[in-house]
């Protein structure tokens, strides 16, 4: 079971972005049954998750469960049971995908928190510092992480139904902050806001390298999966 799934580059070399992106994607929150992955989530980011855009959300008919799902837990249930092997699997994986990126000329980054929120620069802090090279990125809902991660770690906040105060003092601190945007005056038309609370939105769902965004912005999404029904507050309305 390979622990990071490898980004379509040929999205971003569209877009000019020569970058070749790998993402970990662990079973978020509590679903694993065997870890919480998610420490800082809520209500309706858990129930919101992203973990049901795209593929992960498509199921036969009559069943509940699928191979990106499956291989998800899977991997979270393999960091629940044996944290220095996964981390050693993890430690050669990320050199493949370093390796396989410049054969092609590209730049790789590493995305470890795809559907997860856990605190890697505490729980693999070597790994950081021996990709010192590599750029790291994630999102999360833990306001206290963006002060506390390397260099080679950039880390946007998200923003939930509880945390407004906090993504506006985020903001005037100049980091920035992700959040989803949907209905009228908003993103009915599939666009999003000029501003929000006063600082300018830009459009995240371009591409994922949010390390190339300029600081002091949200980071405007708009909803996908379980999170176009959303009436928790998650979603900005
Ligand atoms: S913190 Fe992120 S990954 Fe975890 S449940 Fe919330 S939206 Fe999903």
């Amino acid at each position: 079971m390979n622990l990071l799934t490898i980004g379509n580059p040929k999205t971003l070399k569209g877009q000019g972005l020569n970058y070749a992106t790998a993402i970990l994607h662990l079973a978020p929150h509590t679903l694993s049954g065997v870890m919480n992955a998610c420490p800082y989530a809520t209500a309706g980011c858990a129930a919101a998750c992203l973990n049901t855009a795209g593929r992960g959300g498509i199921f036969k008919k009559g069943e509940t469960t699928n191979a990106i799902q499956k291989a998800r837990i899977a991997r979270t249930e393999f960091l629940a049971a044996d944290r220095a092997g996964f981390l050693a699997q993890l430690d050669r994986e990320i050199a493949a995908h370093v390796r396989r990126a410049e054969r092609h000329g590209m730049v790789p980054a590493v995305r470890l928190n795809g559907t997860s929120d856990i605190s890697w620069e505490r729980v693999a802090p070597e790994l950081f510092a021996k990709w010192r090279g590599l750029q790291l990125h994630d999102y999360t809902k833990g306001a206290h992480r963006l002060r506390n991660v390397p260099a080679n770690y950039h880390v946007t906040l998200s923003r939930s139904e509880s945390n407004e105060a906090e993504c506006l003092e985020a903001l005037a601190n100049g980091y920035n902050v992700a959040a989803v945007f949907a209905d009228v005056g908003y993103a009915v038309d599939g666009t999003l806001p000029a501003t929000y609370r006063g600082y300018p939105v830009i459009n995240a769902d371009e591409h994922d390298l949010r390390f190339l965004d300029p600081s002091g912005v949200w980071c405007g999404l708009l909803p996908k999966g379980d999170a176009i029904l959303d009436d928790t507050g998650f979603v900005i309305r």
